[in-house]
C-alpha cells in the first residue's frame, strides 16, 4: 500500500533523509519513533508529498507520489493527515469543519456530507458538539474532530503525527482510544509517536530513527524484547 524506496532528502545542504525504505501493507499500524529531529515528521510528509524528496521513490496504491504527472492534490485527498497542534478550520463550526473537504474537494452534497461527517463524530464519541467551534472544545476534542474530519473522507490510509503531544495528560488517552480502535478495524496508519503503550497495543511494526536513517524495522515484538541498535536500547530506556 505504502512503499518508501532508497529515498533521500535534503534542505539545501542538510541531508535530513538518508536512504530510508519501508513498506506498509493494507491494514498494517506502523509507529515510528526516535529523538528530536531524527526526521521522523519529513519521513511521513514524504509519504502524501508535501515534503519532495530528491532521490529514491514513494509510491501510494501503486501511485507513484514524487512524479510530476501525479496529482497530488487527488492523492492528499485519499490519505488522512492529523497532526499535533489539530489544525481545525478556527472560523467554522464543527460541523463545517467537518464537511468542507467533503464538499469542496470530493463534489458530495451538503447532505450527504453532513450524514457522513456526524456519523464519524459520533465515532469519535463527540456527537452533540457539532454547532461548537474549535476554540470552544479542549485539545483533546478537538483532535478527535480532525481526525472525524480525515476519516469522512474515506481515506485510503491515516498518517499522524505525534497527534498527542500537544496535549494535557488526561486527554491523551481518549485520543488514543479513538486511535486503537481505527487500528483494529483495520485502517492503514503510519504514525508518529512515543506513546509507547498505543505501540504495544496495535503496532505490527516499529520504525526507528536516528539522524535521518531508519535504523531499525522491527516486529513489534521484536522491537520491545531487544531492540537491535543501542540509539533505540537507549531511547526505549529513557522513554518507558
Ligand atoms: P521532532 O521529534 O522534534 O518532531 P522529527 O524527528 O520530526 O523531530 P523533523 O521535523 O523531520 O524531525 O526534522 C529533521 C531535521 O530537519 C531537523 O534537524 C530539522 O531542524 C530539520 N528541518 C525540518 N524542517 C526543515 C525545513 N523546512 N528546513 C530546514 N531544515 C528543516
Ligand atoms: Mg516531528
Amino acid at each position: 500500500m505504502i512503499e518508501i524506496n532508497n529515498v533521500s532528502k535534503w534542505y539545501g545542504q542538510f541531508q535530513v533523509l538518508t536512504d530510508c525504505s519501508a513498506r506498509v501493507a493494507k491494514g498494517d499500524v506502523m509507529v515510528i519513533c526516535g529523538p528530536s529531529g531524527s526526521g521522523k515528521s519529513t519521513l511521513i510528509k514524504t509519504v502524501n508529498g508535501l515534503e519532495p524528496v530528491q532521490q529514491g521513490e514513494i509510491r501510494v496504491d501503486g501511485v507513484k507520489v514524487n512524479d510530476k504527472a501525479t496529482d497530488l492534490s487527488a492523492l492528499r485527498a485519499r490519505i488522512g493527515m492529523v497532526f499535533q497542534n489539530f489544525e481545525l478550520f478556527p472560523h467554522l463550526s464543527v460541523r463545517d469543519n467537518l464537511t468542507l473537504g467533503q464538499i469542496k474537494v470530493l463534489g458530495r452534497s451538503r447532505e450527504e456530507a453532513v450524514a457522513r461527517g456526524l456519523h464519524y463524530l459520533e465515532r469519535v464519541g463527540l456527537l452533540g458538539q457539532q454547532d461548537k467551534f474549535p476554540s470552544q472544545l479542549s485539545g483533546g476534542q478537538q483532535q478527535r474532530v480532525a481526525i472525524a474530519r480525515a476519516l469522512a473522507m474515506d481515506p485510503i490510509a491515516m498518517l499522524f503525527d505525534e497527534p498527542t503531544s500537544a496535549l494535557d495528560p488526561e486527554m491523551i488517552n481518549e485520543v488514543l482510544d479513538v486511535m486503537v480502535g481505527l487500528a483494529q478495524d483495520g485502517m492503514t496508519m503510519m504514525v508518529v509517536t512515543h506513546e509507547m503503550g498505543f505501540a504495544r497495543r496495535v503496532a505490527n511494526r516499529v520504525l526507528f530513527m536516528d539522524q535521518g536513517r531508519i535504523v531499525e524495522d522491527s516486529s513489534k515484538e521484536a522491537f520491545f524484547a531487544a531492540p537491535r541498535s543501542e540509539r533505540a536500547r537507549e531511547f526505549l530506556t529513557r522513554i518507558i
